[in-house]
This record gives structure tokens, sequence and C-alpha cells, in this order.
């Protein structure tokens, strides 16, 4: 059985603790068991803490050795009481959401998906233009497949027999409004490879705006179509190309109405708007705003700190940068937090900072971090399970003020973290003067920030 919950002891003692980083989703709780790999909900961290040391009985040592945990290097215990989390969400708590994560059946990722779920697209719609794409249209050669014996002719050009890739792509008819509809945009069309991802490479550099109104078209062309071949079928109609494409026009107001994005403020974006006579969506002029770097207290220590993730989850960093009140820069680090996201990176920054600084005597600290999210988790207390006894630890002796700042003024802590992201698991650079090639933030200069 897989151990998504186990017992942590002092708040979340874990495996990350004596790494430094929070990478293995292992508890010690889940070691202490003595019946090998399954887990042992009696079995309690602090079964394994004798006088506030560790002490681990030889009958469950071999379940450290076989998580390659080397037992004579663990620190020593923050203490606490036991407390059981549930590892799969932040707060240690259960949620509704990861039992459902568990249970649910994960198909593959398919490419056209974010195509077709968009904001300007209706969701009935969406959900047509998936039935589509997801085969479950009873075109003529599927029913003929399923055992149906019937004879096939495309009532669109009622020359060729009808399967998907004639009706969508290559019947005549479909051809025509896929020409018109990439003429509008301003496309090259080749009849010759045509597929729902050879369309959509058109947009790959273009404006959200026009992204939207291109998966907006390849939608409503699919959907008319298949619309249409079905009207001439059971409602006996003549195929019209020209009523297709009054109707996919109608349609793109609906799209109009319901987009957020904004185009790029040029021309060849203008025109596709005015072909389709609908409302511009220019972009926002950008805003220049000024930010400055502000030097601490005369007894208060500043700490820049940043998290990066490589892929998010992916190969992670920390940085953290200490300054005193002259702005002098008393301490850099750089630390190498295996794979994880983006988020827990900012967050370990933080924590290994401030462990930094009390370690080196400091007790009034100014937290500082681009990520507000992290900022705000630390200022509100609702710290995740995995770093609560680290950070219960911590601010014991501590006095702390935390500010979100912009990264325009965060460089310095940014660059140690790139750093920190090209090093092992749990290795730590620390540095207690300005490196060479490291820029810090200087209180007399204005940076700009554009959004
Ligand atoms: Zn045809």
């Amino acid at each position: 059985m897989e151990k998504k919950f186990g017992w942590t002891v002092g708040d979340g003692k874990d495996i990350s603790l004596w790494y430094d980083a929070w990478c293995s989703t292992e508890l010690i709780a889940d070691l202490i068991s003595n019946n090998g790999s399954s887990f042992d909900h009696l079995a309690r961290v602090s079964d394994i803490i004798v006088n506030g040391q560790w002490s681990i009985p030889s009958t469950i040592a071999d379940n450290f050795r076989l998580a390659n945990i080397n037992t004579s290097i663990i620190p020593p215990p923050l203490l606490g009481e036991d407390i059981r989390v549930w590892k799969l969400s932040l707060t240690g708590c259960y949620l509704v959401v990861n039992g459902v994560e568990i249970h649910r059946e994960k198909f593959l990722k398919i490419h056209w998906s974010k195509w077709i779920w968009r904001k300007c697209i209706h969701p009935s719609r969406s959900a047509n233009i998936w039935k589509i794409l997801s085969g479950c249209c009873a075109t003529d050669k599927r029913l003929q497949d399923r055992g149906i014996n019937i004879a096939s002719i495309c009532f669109l050009c009622l020359k060729n027999i009808e399967d998907d890739t004639h009706l969508f792509w290559i019947c005549p008819f479909a051809t025509n409004i896929w020409s018109w509809i990439h003429e509008l945009f301003g496309f090259r069309w080749n009849p010759h490879v045509q597929n729902f991802e050879t369309v959509t490479a058109h947009v790959t550099t273009r404006s959200a705006a026009i992204r939207d109104l291109w998966a907006a078209a390849i939608t409503n062309v699919l959907t008319e179509i298949w619309h249409h071949r079905n009207s001439c079928i059971f409602n006996n109609i003549p195929a019209s190309s020209r009523r297709v494409k009054s109707k996919i026009l109608v349609n793109f107001f609906e799209c109009s109405i319901l987009m957020k994005s904004t185009m790029h403020n040029r021309v060849e974006d203008l025109m596709i708007f005015k072909n389709f006579q609908i409302n511009l969506r220019p972009a926002k002029p950008t805003r220049v705003l000024q930010c400055f770097w502000s030097l601490p207290d005369l007894d208060q220590l500043k700490m820049g700190c940043d998290g990066c993730s490589r892929g998010n989850p992916g190969p992670s960093g920390a940085g953290v940068i200490l300054r005193d009140h002259t702005g002098n820069t008393i301490g850099a680090m750089s630390a190498g937090l295996g794979i994880c996201t983006n988020f827990v990176a900012e967050l370990l920054a933080i924590i290994l900072g401030l462990e930094w600084a009390s370690n080196r005597g400091w007790s009034k600290i100014w937290v500082t971090s681009d990520s507000q999210t992290a900022i705000k988790c630390f200022a509100s207390d609702k710290i995740p399970w995995f770093i609560n006894s680290r950070w219960n630890n911590i601010r014991k002796n501590l006095s702390i003020k935390f500010s979100s700042i912009f990264r325009e003024t965060n460089f310095a802590a940014d660059t140690m973290s790139k750093r920190g992201a090209n090093l092992p698991l749990g290795t730590k650079e620390t540095f207690d003067h300005r490196l060479s090639f490291l820029a810090v933030e200087n209180p007399n200069t204005c940076y700009f920030r554009f959004s």
C-alpha cells in the first residue's frame, strides 16, 4: 500500500530537515514500522526518541539503510508532540480533492484540450468539438466499422465515402470553408497537410486575442461542418457553404463577448478584428513603476530571499542575501533543493535564511521576498506541515518582519537561487561577504518595473 499519510513529531520532523530540503515524500514515521514495507499506523516518531536523542532500534535500522539514510548524521530532534499528517495536502489535513486525485483514472494528455476549453468558447460548443476530436461522430465509416452494413456517401460533396478525415479536412466542401477562414485571418492554407495540430500552429507566436479567435474559428468550422452535414442528411436540404460561413461569422460575435484577452497593437491583429467586425481588444498601455530598495534599521538585518525551480517542479534552488543597516552584504547563501516546485523553493529559501541568520546570532530580521504567496503564508502563520516544526523552532527567539517586494529589487537573492539550482540536493554554499560577481541592490538607486 502506498503511504499517503504518516506521523511526524515536533510538528513536521521529516527527512527534509536533515536534507535541509523538502524532497522526499517519505517520513521518518514511514520507516519505523517493524513489518517492513507496509505502513504501521501505530508507529510514532517519538518511539525512536529517548531523552531528546534519536535511538533507532536495530530491528528497524535496515529500513533506514534501505532508504539511503545515514542515521548517524540526522540532526537532533526538535521534539514536540506526534502529529498525524496527510502528506498530499500542504496543510497536512485530508482534503477530498486529494482523495479524488488518488482514485481518479488518469488518461494520456491530449494536445488539443487547451485549444477547445477556453473562456471565449461557450462550453456547449467546447463539448461538441471535444466529441468530434475524440472520434465520437457517427460517420458512415464508423457505423460500418461497428458492423452496420450501409452504403456510404458524403452528403456535402456527394462524391466520396464519409469518414472523419474526409468530412472535416479533405472534402471540397470543408476545404472551401477552411481556405475562406484562413484568408480572413491572413494565414496560408495548405490543403495537403491538414489536421488539428497543423492549423493551430499558425498562431503560436501571436497575441492572446488572436489565439483565442483562431481557437474559436477552428472550433466553429469543425462543429458547423458537422451540424450542416446532419441538416443535409436529416432535413434533406442541399449543402450550402454560404450558410455555414454566415453561421460561423455570427458565432464570432458570441466569442467576442466572452473573450478577455488582448491583442497586440499591430495592423495584422487589427485587420483580423475588422474582418470579423467585432470590438477591438487593444493591449493596455504599459505602466512604469518606480521602486526602491530600502535599508534596514540600525539593529535589524535585512534578508532577501528567493527560490527558483527550473520546470516547476524541477531542479530547484534557494538564495539568501543578508544586509546590515549600512547596506553592507554580510552574508550570501545558495542551496540546492533537488526537485520541488517554485512555491516550495520560495518557502524553503525563507526557512533556510532564517535558520542561518538565527545561527549567526541575529534576532531582529526583516524578511523580504518577491513571492507574495510565501510571505502571506508566514505573515498569517499558515505554514505547510513539512516546515512547521522548523518555523516554530525559529520564531521562538526571533523578531521577524515580513515584506513582499518586487522582483526588480530582489535580484541579488535571485542570482543566488539560480546558483543553488545547480547544486546537488542538500548542498549549501555560504559566504560572509559580497561575491565579486554578485550585483546587489543599491538604496540610492531607483529601479523600474514595467507592468
Ligand atoms: Zn465530401
